[in-house]
């Protein structure tokens, strides 16, 4: 059962080194830009040594444009779970996955859907995942047509990806690389809006999930089902009012 979190406790607060969160929906409500309240959690978390990483369904330049000028120093999984770097100053992960069967899936849903199935522009800078809308079509019905192709739904952007790839698997796997000391999954607190986190809430023992009014309901559950706890506010002042939380748990 989801809890407030306020009831994230002090030992947990003190176990915590590294915090993994999503960005839009999460940390913003898309753009660039963050809120001095964000900015200020950021700052506090480094003062308490609290490491921060991003895991998006952004590309990975963003995401290093993002985390230099935040300095923060975690990992950073783009492409939801596709592409991966240790920190923003170290070089990519090789994590083996393929684009081809997600352009398969786009040429499939194209010919299916004359006309209806857009490309982002920002589909040049992806290097794993394929990011569409598809006006009027029911994700259902998407998920029939391509197959063994997920068919994610971030609430911004719909997003055609190898099957097997997500942002739960690729945290752990980059866990297991760290540098001595290795990080425990208990000390890593994952935070993040849509479905596209869904596999961080069940990966990860502690889990905040920020409230976001344009999912559907059934997406709801599933994800008040797999995270632990939930923030009272959306986008932003959530993850503020969560940090300022574990920053006042510690001390
Ligand atoms: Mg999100």
């Amino acid at each position: 059962m989801i809890q407030p979190y306020t009831r994230i406790t002090r030992e947990t607060a003190l176990n915590l080194k590294l915090i993994m969160t999503d960005v839009d929906g999460t940390l913003n409500n898309g753009g660039d830009q963050l809120s001095p309240a964000v900015a200020n959690a950021m700052h506090n978390l480094k003062e308490h040594r609290i490491t921060v990483g991003l895991v998006s369904g952004r590309t990975d330049p963003m995401l290093v444009a993002m985390a230099a000028d935040l300095d923060i120093g975690g990992p950073l999984i783009a492409e939801n779970g596709a592409v991966a770097r240790m920190n923003y100053k170290s070089g990519l992960v090789d994590l083996g996955y393929s684009r081809q069967p997600a352009v398969e899936a786009l040429d499939k849903l194209k010919s299916r859907y004359p006309g209806r199935i857009t490309e982002r522009e920002d589909n040049a800078e992806r290097m794993i995942d394929i990011v569409c809308r598809a006006e009027g079509i029911a994700i259902e019905d998407l998920k029939k047509c391509v197959g063994e192709v997920q068919v994610l739904d971030s609430t911004y952007i719909l997003h055609l990806m190898q099957k097997g790839i997500d942002k739960g698997k690729t945290l752990k796997r980059l866990l297991r690389l760290m540098d001595v000391p290795k990080m425990r999954p208990e000390e890593v607190l994952v935070v993040g809006d849509s479905m596209t986190d869904l596999s961080l809430f069940k990966l990860f023992t502690y889990s905040v999930l920020i409230p976001n009014t344009d999912l559907p309901e059934m997406d709801e559950k599933k994800l008040r089902k797999s995270a632990r706890y939930i923030s009272d506010h959306g986008a932003g002042d959530g993850f503020a009012e969560v940090v300022l939380h574990i920053i006042n748990a510690r001390t």
